[in-house]
């Protein structure tokens, strides 16, 4: 049985990969507020997202609903939004409108060591939007990706300075949150340090 699932983790916490395995074996939709923001053209959208700035509530939440207007009845994993709690309060009216619900908020607990090292060596394939990691998962052949050939990039957001502000406003902004899935009893905490996916799906398939 599948379940909906929220990822609450600091920037760098893994959460893509994750998902990418869940999506590819378990047949998730993901819905990645990032991967969303970054395919408009918008010249502001994109410096708020080169600052590591959050993105106005109502651009998200627009965004975040016609995705979930769309689902079909598919299990899906929400990453990278609700990012405040005011947006998981939204998000609670958005699902109950919809008839969905969170099944499962997975904390995900990551080193700023770790995490540092995961932004910096981080290498993204425009083509297939496969990542890799230069310290962690490096590519067969250095800045060629394995499914398509195509030269990997860095994006221009992942440097250390832009992660620092990202990782405060993460702690004052986001981490609000887990205390309120963990009232609604939803709150599952992983050690997010290294190999996650068994972890994770042991969790999903535990009722
Ligand atoms: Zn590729």
């Amino acid at each position: 049985m599948s379940k909906n699932i929220l990822f609450i983790a600091p920037p760098a916490g893994g959460k893509g990969t994750i998902c990418r395995v869940l999506v590819e074996k378990d047949n998730y939709v993901h819905i990645s507020t990032g991967e969303m923001l970054r395919d408009i053209e918008d010249e502001k959208i994109k410096r708020d997202l080169a600052n590591g700035n959050l993105i106005d509530d109502k651009i998200v939440i627009d965004l975040i609903t016609k995705k979930l207007s769309s689902l079909n009845g598919k299990p899906f994993i929400l990453d990278g939004f609700p990012r405040t709690l005011a947006q998981g309060i939204e998000l609670d009216k958005i699902l109950n409108e919809l008839n969905l619900t969170i099944d499962l908020v997975i904390d995900l607990k990551v080193s700023n060591d770790t995490l540092i090292k995961r932004i910096t060596g981080r290498l993204i394939c425009p083509h297939c939007n496969r990542t890799y990691n230069k310290f962690f998962m490096p590519p067969r052949v250095s800045g060629i990706c394995d499914v398509c050939n195509n030269n990997l990039i860095k994006r221009t957001d992942d440097n250390e300075e832009t992660f620092k502000v990202r990782y405060k406003t993460f702690i004052e902004e986001t981490f609000p949150l887990i205390d309120f899935y963990k009232s609604q009893g939803k709150v599952i905490s992983i050690d997010g340090e290294d190999n996650i996916y068994e972890h994770i799906v042991s969790v999903i398939n535990n009722d």
